[in-house]
């Protein structure tokens, strides 16, 4: 009977639970037994308890459950050779020789890393005595499969990643409270939402609440931002709007690298040789990855985690690790390499200050 895992790893976000809930019933009921890998990497390292035989009703009443119920973690051990030995050596001494991993670009370096030294791994428990070459045999080859689980939207090559729509609900569900007493009092509000080099929860939320201005990592505004906003709001303001909201990303950055900070936004509104506008700064912080996941995070964990299975059970060893993704609403396999390192690229040409080629990367319509 095949083995299959299932772990979730690096920052939690909703609609992992449904993740799990997907793969373990998907395993179930292709007849194959479902594993949970609890605590992220820290639970393959550690072994034991933390690697936990699961049952169809197991995971019942997850679908809809924020944060991730088999617990995450960050595991230094695992960026070391040691770590990850100790890790086969679980995964082998379990039977288990298919993993699929729900995280972000991190934990799915971590995991291709993984699988592409599995072979020397087993080599060297078959040198330290561990196991026996007979008894390694049937775990010459491990399959892992990825899916992609952030709040940020912040990985290439998919057009959404499972929690991001939770999270954009999350925020404009708070932005809508905040918008009651900015009109009420006719203030400004300079919100800062979560993204370091990802844009999207920003720049969505900005487009679905009809705020005002909005900052965002991959596209600094011109040198002249200051002005610029000011006169858009003046603007709207003589328009008979009573209410401001200025949407910054954690990330958000001037064209000379500099961080943009909401106490920077916040004085340029108040400052009373300005606008002179009561204005209030609110950081929505973890509020933004909590609750329970909105109907698309659920429908995406459960078909990706359908495919995710699939795709475990029919990889060989010379296909690519695969990341599960939606692309034109179509749930997709793609090479998970290919997509951390264009991820990676954004990144990098933030770094660079290059923002055409960052924008262009995003393949976002929103661009202008
Ligand atoms: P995320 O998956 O959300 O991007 P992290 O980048 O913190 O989060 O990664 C989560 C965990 O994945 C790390 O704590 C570490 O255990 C593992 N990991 C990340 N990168 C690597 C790597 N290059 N090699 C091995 N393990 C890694």
């Amino acid at each position: 009977k095949k083995k299959i895992a299932i772990m979730t790893s690096g920052g939690d976000s909703p609609g992992m639970n449904g993740v799990v809930r997907a793969c373990v019933r998907m395993a179930i009921h292709l007849g194959c037994d479902a594993y949970c890998i609890y605590e992220g990497y820290e639970g393959l390292v550690r072994g034991g308890d933390l690697i936990r035989k699961m049952e169809w009703q197991d995971v019942r009443g997850w679908l809809s459950e924020g944060g991730t119920l088999i617990g995450t973690a960050r595991c230094k051990a695992f960026f070391e050779r040691s770590g990850r030995l100790a890790a086969a050596r679980n995964l082998v001494a379990h039977g288990i020789d298919a993993v699929i991993i729900c995280g972000g670009d991190g934990s799915l370096t971590g995991a291709d890393r993984f699988r592409a030294e599995w072979p020397s791994l087993l080599k060297e428990l078959e040198q330290n005595g561990d196991f026996t070459a007979a008894q390694l045999e049937p775990y010459r080859h491990l399959n892992i499969v990825g899916l992609v689980g952030s709040i940020d939207n912040d990985l290439s090559g998919t057009d959404a990643t499972i929690g991001c729509y939770s999270a954009l609900a999350r925020v404009c569900q708070s932005i809508d409270l905040i918008e009651a007493t900015a009109y009420s009092h006719s203030r400004a509000f300079v919100v800062e939402v979560m993204g370091r080099h990802c844009g999207w929860l920003a720049l969505m939320a900005g487009v679905a609440t009809g705020a005002d201005f909005i900052f965002i990592p991959e596209k600094p505004r011109a040198d002249n931002w200051r002005e610029e906003m000011c006169n858009v709001i003046e603007h709207h303001r003589k328009l008979g709007k009573r209410k401001t909201i200025v949407i910054l990303a954690e990330g958000a950055i001037d064209r000379e690298g500099n961080k943009i900070t909401p106490e920077m936004v916040r004085d340029l509104l108040a400052d009373p040789k300005g606008l002179g506008l009561d204005t209030r700064i609110t950081t929505l912080g973890h509020v933004q990855r909590g609750g329970t996941a909105v109907a698309y995070d659920r429908m995406l964990a459960t078909l990706q985690g359908v495919e995710a299975v699939k795709a475990v059970l029919e990889a060989i060893p010379d296909t690519p690790t695969w990341v599960i993704t939606i692309n034109e609403n179509k749930i997709v396999r793609k090479p998970l390499m290919e997509a951390v390192q264009a991820t990676k690229k954004v990144a990098q040409a933030i770094e660079r200050q290059d923002w055409d080629e960052a924008m262009a990367l995003r393949d976002t319509e929103f661009s202008e």
